[in-house]
């Protein structure tokens, strides 16, 4: 009987931390591939203790940049956006962990780099707004209609992190 209940015990332990679990659409533009930045962004989200759960690299249409960024549409800099977003590869990710959406804003710090804070990654590793190298999403909605414009459901894996039990204990 008590195997029984530790059996549901861990079931709803489970399903609560499945519950906190987020996922956010992150991005590193061509500026941050070009320049050779990859791993070192990378490296940031992964040593914080967030789940990389999807990563591809592509070339996106001038199309594909367009609804990517659609809701800066009427913005003056918004052809500018696209042209560039579209001029080379972009490696596109989705991260998982709680609070990533939110923190991950935080791990690359204000639009503008001369407004970022240093040890954020667009603070330490970028100069104006037009070559800030990398997108985050900025919220719940944004981080979903992302995840689904850019990745197919069956590219998106669900696993255990065996550092997860440290991670959050
Ligand atoms: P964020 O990427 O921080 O969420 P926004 O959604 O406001 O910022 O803008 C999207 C992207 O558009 C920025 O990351 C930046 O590359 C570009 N951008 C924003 N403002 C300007 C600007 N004034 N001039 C040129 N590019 C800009």
């Amino acid at each position: 009987v008590s195997f029984f209940f530790l059996v549901v015990y861990m079931l709803q332990e489970q399903e609560a931390h499945a519950a906190e679990m987020e996922r956010t659409f992150i991005a590193i533009k061509p500026d941050g591939v070009q320049r050779g930045l990859i791993a070192e962004i990378i490296s940031r989200f992964e040593r914080k203790g967030f789940k990389l759960v999807a990563i591809k690299i592509v070339i996106p249409s001038k199309d594909f940049a367009q609804r990517h960024y659609h809701d800066l549409k009427e913005r003056p800099f918004f052809n500018g956006l696209c042209d560039f977003l579209s001029s080379g590869p972009v490696l596109a990710m989705v991260w998982e962990g709680e609070g990533v959406i939110k923190y991950g804003r935080k791990l690359i710090g204000a639009t503008d780099p001369q407004k970022s804070e240093p040890g954020t990654i667009r603070g330490d590793l970028a100069v104006v707004v037009g070559r800030n190298i990398i997108h985050g999403s900025d919220g719940p909605e944004t981080a979903k209609d992302e995840i689904k414009l850019w990745f197919k459901p069956e590219e998106l894996v669900t696993y255990t992190n065996d550092a997860e039990k440290w991670i959050y204990g």
